[in-house]
């Protein structure tokens, strides 16, 4: 296998990380060779320092063989570890934890198993979106054991999103930072074996490509990617995605998940946030497979997101949707009272109720509570409305 990075990539756009995928069968040097200068991270197998790579990152699979830590060790290249979170390994990432440790391991991605290949034919592998709030639970309880021994574990961009965990996952530096949305064709491309350049690497390639190397430059395949960035689409998304309180930064999250359930963009029912807020009425969403993915490179299936009462029965989708206000704005910043992101033109925390403007801070205390009060009822009402059309009969509907 030959293995080159277009020219044209090099010259158009400042590239500062190239990932490979693949090359199972051969030609890892030569690729690493052509990319060493950007600096390399890799899912190989096969890897050396001949080839200028100074770090690597081991698939750990815990059912298979044994990763080649002291082979990199030997080489002097620092080894770091991804795993995927999915119904297999959900149990085990304690496990897998004590492993890399006691192999002298730094750094951890983890990244949920996406509904595309394989594990469309293989669908029952899959976690179901009720069961990330247990994932987010044990991922930050491992960030907060690595910490201290100097291991940095970081959730990949496919988990998420916000609620309790959101400024343990996100954060590197001593600024609380969040989940800013997809950023595929933005910051992000995804350059295929054929030439096809698309807005992320693990993106299917016909709604998401803008065109070849062969057949133009990569200057007019961004520009052709623009309208389709996540970030960018005005268009709101279905299901809970839409009506979230963080919708204006968010924008469903990763769009390799959302496509992979969905076909489209921006209703992620994997969400911690989403997750939690429906438990709250007593609502879980399930997702279930209605066609398999065709066999092509970068296929997916077909899923459909049933939501749930907390019995089993299934029941109107129009019952999952956020009860908090959808703010104007894009700014978040830490509520100091339960350290969850809110807008930064909110004057009552939407998620604890605390007030969060000081008495004298530019406005009158009176004035203050009177707000306060406004928001309370605003938040009363939507309560209201949610429960009432709880209780409006509906026709029975089919498993
Ligand atoms: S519900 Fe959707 S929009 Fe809201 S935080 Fe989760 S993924 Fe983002």
């Amino acid at each position: 296998m030959e293995f080159s990075l277009p020219t044209g990539v090099v010259q158009s756009v400042a590239l500062f990380q190239v990932t490979l995928q693949g090359f199972e069968n051969g030609g890892f040097h030569d690729a690493i060779n052509d990319c060493q200068k950007f600096g390399v991270v890799t899912c190989g197998r096969k890897f050396g320092q001949q080839c200028g790579q100074r770090s690597v990152h081991l698939e750990i699979d815990i059912y298979a063989r044994e990763p080649k830590f002291e082979d990199a060790a030997a080489e002097g290249i620092s080894v770091g570890v991804n795993t995927q979170i999915n119904a297999l390994s959900k149990d085990r990432l304690g496990e897998v934890f004590d492993t890399i440790v006691a192999h002298g391991v730094k750094f951890w991605q983890m990244q949920l198993t996406v509904a595309m290949g394989n594990a469309v034919d293989n669908a029952d592998i899959l976690l179901q979106p009720c069961d990330i709030r247990g994932v987010a639970a044990t991922v930050t309880d491992l960030i907060e054991r690595a910490r201290p021994i100097g291991v940095r574990i970081f959730p990949g961009n496919n988990m998420g999103y916000f609620a309790e965990h959101e400024h343990l996952w996100r954060t590197l530096t001593s600024e609380p930072t969040h989940w800013g949305g997809c950023t595929a064709g933005e910051t992000t491309l995804g350059l295929e074996a054929d030439g096809t350049i698309k807005g992320c690497p693990a993106l299917p390639s016909d709604p998401y490509s803008g065109g070849t190397t062969r057949g133009g430059s990569i200057r007019n395949a961004i520009e052709a990617l623009a309208p389709k960035v996540p970030r960018k689409a005005h268009s709101r998304g279905s299901g809970f995605c839409g009506s979230c309180y963080y919708w204006n930064v968010c924008r469903g999250g990763c769009t390799w998940v959302t496509h992979g359930i969905s076909g489209t963009k921006r209703d992620n029912p994997y969400c911690n946030y989403r997750a939690r807020e429906l438990a709250k009425k007593g609502l879980r969403e399930r997702v279930v497979k209605l066609a398999e993915a065709p066999g092509r490179p970068f296929d997916f299936g077909r899923f459909e997101i049933l939501v749930e009462n907390e019995h089993g029965h299934r029941v109107s989708k129009r019952l999952a949707v956020d009860s908090k206000k959808r703010p104007r704005g894009r700014k978040l910043e830490l509520c100091s009272n339960c350290n969850e992101f809110l807008f930064t033109t909110e004057r009552v925390c939407p998620h604890c109720r605390a007030s969060r403007l000081r008495p004298g801070a530019g406005m009158a205390g009176a004035e203050l509570k009177v707000r306060a009060l406004l928001d309370n009822i605003a938040e009363l009402e939507r309560a209201v409305r949610m429960l009432s059309l709880q209780e409006q009969p509906k026709p029975p509907v089919d498993n």
